[in-house]
């Protein structure tokens, strides 16, 4: 088992560190997308249908068009699947995401991770991550989860979004041929690293861990056993049944939410109701969560879009779920836009406090005043943070120092 080296530590800066998970805009060619059918009345029917994207002549192109095949030493390489229906003429639908891609033999979905070979569909990056690193959970960013902590970050190549943003494009929007490097790890050695590293979280994480599905799980449930916590971080497009599935091993979930209309989830190639679905479905089932929202001013940064997602957040999941709040910077396709100005984050925080979402910050922006965390009871500080590093801690057995206020999260 090889482990990182300074070699790792140039391919970590070359993603960007952790920051959003992928997600951006391009064409959508060759995906179908498919939407739930128990639809929660409480999420805008727009968000589920009239998208280009689900515009028949898309669906015209090969799911891998763009992606070529991997030679015969690779397809020696991964796992079986786990949630895949076989069709005829040897074409499989992949069921792991909403994109539920048709794949002919021998091809690969939009995500570039899940090939066809002879019926049967494969995930080709199990076992093989393209970036391992020890990050704190701050950067995921994890406010409300054991403050402080380093935790194992693993992520793979590919993607099942195309967000023209993305920070880690190197990873996301990439196969793993094309990214030409990778560790060996088994779930089990994954694992072992992260006890010798003495770390309290694994986080699957820097591309969308739904496309290296089999593997997150699969470590998730040797983690457990050995104490470990576990965490991703997610754009939210993963089905149901294997969301379900995963949850039952997870601690923690940060899902990176869009914006609040077609418009911000057209940057990223998908539509915002199976994603607002998710978030639904990881608070019913108690796994603790906490929510980024990326401000790109023109695409998601309207008071209107940011005060509908905080009545939804309020509504709809709690007012005592974490939102971040993160300042865009130009990169990878969207080079054309500014960086986000800090009065329209601070703008965004003022929304969400009049909404009535308690714990509400500001990321990408070191040193501001909301890096850090409020008592929404006694507003004295609870966790002071500079960027992603805590510098005091006022929360004392789950509560506020100051005036004993239960604060929600995972503290020990
Ligand atoms: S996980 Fe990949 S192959 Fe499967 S439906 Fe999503 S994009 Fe397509």
């Amino acid at each position: 088992m090889r482990k990182p080296n300074r070699r790792d530590f140039i391919l970590k800066a070359f993603v960007g560190g952790v920051a959003a998970v992928c997600a951006g805009c391009l064409l959508l060619k060759g995906s179908r997308m498919k939407y739930l059918p128990d639809l929660a009345a409480s999420i805008p029917e727009a968000f589920f249908s009239g998208s280009p994207f689900s515009d028949p002549s898309f669906s015209d192109y090969p799911s891998s068009e763009l992606i070529r095949e991997s030679d015969k030493t690779e397809k020696s390489q991964g796992r079986e699947a786990m949630y895949y229906t076989r069709l005829e003429r040897n074409r499989v639908r992949c069921d792991l995401c909403h994109r539920s891609c048709i794949i002919a033999q021998g091809r690969r979905g939009f995500c570039r991770n899940r090939e066809n070979r002879q019926g049967k569909l494969y995930n080709v990056v199990y076992g093989r991550p393209s970036a391992v690193h020890t990050d704190p959970v701050e950067k995921e960013p994890q406010h409300h989860m054991l403050p402080g902590s380093e935790m194992l970050s693993i992520g793979t190549a590919g993607c099942n979004f195309r967000c023209l943003h993305c920070h880690n494009w190197h990873l996301s929007q990439h196969s793993i041929e094309e990214i030409g490097r990778y560790h060996s790890y088994t779930p089990h050695e994954a694992v072992n690293y992260a006890i010798e590293l003495d770390v309290a979280i694994i986080s699957s994480t820097y591309n969308e861990p739904t496309v290296f599905f089999e593997y997150v799980l699969d470590i998730a449930r040797i983690a457990k056993k050995e104490g470990l916590r576990i965490l991703w971080h997610s754009n939210g497009y993963i089905q149901p049944l294997p969301l379900k599935e995963l949850l039952q091993y997870t601690d923690a979930v940060t899902i990176d939410l869009k914006g609040f209309s077609r418009k911000a989830y057209d940057n990223s190639s998908a539509e915002p109701g199976p994603v607002l679905k998710t978030l639904q479905i990881i608070k019913e089932a108690g796994v603790w969560l906490e929510i980024v929202n990326l401000v790109i001013p023109t695409i998601n940064d309207s008071s209107r879009e940011i005060e509908d997602m905080c009545v939804w957040i309020r509504d709809n999941l709690s007012p005592e779920v974490p939102l971040h709040f993160s300042r865009f910077f130009p990169n990878y396709k969207l080079t054309h836009i500014s960086a986000t100005p800090i009065d329209t984050l601070e703008r965004a925080l003022k929304t969400a406090h009049k909404v009535g979402l308690q714990y509400v910050t500001l990321g990408n922006v070191p040193g501001h005043e909301y890096n850090s965390t409020f008592c929404p009871q006694c507003s004295k500080i609870l966790i002071r943070r500079v960027h992603f590093t805590v510098v005091e801690n006022n929360i004392s057995d789950g509560r506020c120092s100051s005036c004993g206020h239960s604060i929600p999260g995972i503290w020990s």
